[in-house]
């Protein structure tokens, strides 16, 4: 940004803005656009930065608590955005200096965010519990047509691999199937999404072909959520597919979006201060 007084053919003070001269009336609109413009050009240009707006600003779902804070804790509102600028301490980003970057719980090489919400072993089971929060939301949200039967976390029947897809919906009467497996891949970059639904359609395409070969209609798909509550488009055409309301799907995806920021946080302060930040009620609470 170039701005400057510079001296007419009168001798008249004129301000210049990136040597133009600024009309008096125009001044003030012209200097804050490009106040803000230089920010975000010096935002842009950082090299972390932006990777997670990427994926979260393809759909609106992601940001539905900005104005009014719908679903979302003062502690996650605190979270999230400093997260999804990748400004959360942790040693993995540290800038300057030449401090040891391994993860302070596991010893991963690089302690960063996307490894401390996605992959750090010290953290499976609120890992398990997020993604079983995405999960259930869904599996909820589902309401079968008379004579499907809806399967949960559970082995298919007629495989003896032992895989548990997510959830499966299968009509033997209208010979149609529909498979669907929640990916809680972090969102740097929208591609990440794309690239998690077809590692699961790879994952699932044994199914698919032998339900083909009997006679079925397969629908199979992943389901993306991004931890930092990043929403796949393409997560709505699984929704009509399983028959959720147009009504309670716009108020599905906000929920989702919240959840998992909710959780995410919950991971990091956990992973940071040693101190779970949740309590589990019965058998389970010595987990904690
Ligand atoms: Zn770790």
């Amino acid at each position: 940004m170039n701005i400057a007084w510079a001296t007419d053919d009168n001798g008249v003070l004129q301000l210049t803005l990136n040597d133009s001269p600024l009309k008096p009336r125009d001044t003030e609109k012209a200097l804050r656009c490009a106040i803000r413009n230089y920010y975000k050009r010096r935002r842009l240009a950082k090299p972390d930065q932006g990777k997670v707006y990427h994926g979260t600003s393809v759909a609106t779902a992601p940001n539905h608590f900005m104005r009014a804070g719908d679903f979302t804790r003062f502690a996650d509102w605190r979270f999230v955005h400093r997260a999804r600028l990748e400004c959360v301490p942790l040693n993995g980003t540290k800038r300057f200096g030449n401090g040891d970057k391994r993860c302070r719980r596991c010893g991963h090489a690089n302690e960063t965010l996307s490894h401390v919400l996605n992959h750090c072993g010290h953290h499976n089971v609120t890992l398990t519990r997020r993604h079983n929060a995405i999960l259930d939301r869904l599996a909820n949200a589902i309401r079968p047509s008379p004579g499907a039967v809806k399967r949960v976390n559970q082995t298919v029947p007629g495989f003896t691999d032992g895989l548990r897809s997510d959830l499966v919906v299968i009509n033997e009467g209208a010979k149609r199937v529909t498979i669907v497996d929640v990916t809680m891949t972090f969102e740097n970059q929208y591609e990440t999404f794309e690239e998690a639904r077809r590692e699961k359609r790879t994952k699932y395409d044994h199914m698919k072909r032998q339900f083909e070969e009997e006679g079925f209609e397969v629908f199979l798909e992943g389901f993306a959520v991004g931890p930092l509550g990043g929403w796949d488009p393409a997560n709505e055409h699984t929704m009509n597919r399983l028959g959720i309301s147009c009504k309670y799907s716009g108020l599905m995806r906000k929920l989702m979006c919240s959840d998992a920021i909710k959780w995410s946080r919950d991971i990091y302060v956990e992973h940071v201060t040693g101190v779970r930040q949740y309590k589990v009620p019965g058998p389970d609470a010595e987990e904690t």
